[in-house]
């Protein structure tokens, strides 16, 4: 398909990846970006990834560090689980969409943290 100026002017409609609701996005610049119908939307959004994302860290590592395996990456394992399962049901409580949705709409762009932290030149060379 061939992309023109005329093209890129029509409104893509998207689902807010914290409310759910409908809207569009109008700026060419921030088709790829915006996942969010406002910025408190996307605050909010991020309030809870960053407080799930310190209690869940040491799990994460720990089961990783140990390959899943032993007392500690076993332990590590179903803590996970459980917090995961925690904050997934609260998101359906609180009638939100599933992050999954998030994280495809992320995986679906070919983002991954790795290539993030090259870019950025925090990734230590091998
Ligand atoms: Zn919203």
């Amino acid at each position: 398909m061939e992309h023109t100026t005329q093209a890129r002017k029509v409104p893509e409609k998207r689902a807010c990846c914290e409310c759910g609701k409908g809207f569009d996005i109008t700026d060419p610049h921030r088709q790829h970006s915006k996942r969010f119908c406002c910025d408190a939307h996307a605050q909010a959004f991020a309030n809870r990834q960053t407080t799930r994302g310190k209690v869940m860290a040491a799990a994460t590592l720990a089961w990783r560090g140990k390959r899943g395996g032993g007392e500690v990456g076993k332990a590590a394992l179903a803590e996970l689980c459980a917090m995961a399962d925690q904050f997934n049901d609260e998101d359906r409580k609180a009638k939100r969409p599933p992050v999954a949705d998030y994280f495809a709409s992320l995986a679906g762009q070919g983002y991954r943290f790795v290539d993030r932290q090259r870019r950025s030149g925090n990734a230590k060379a091998a």
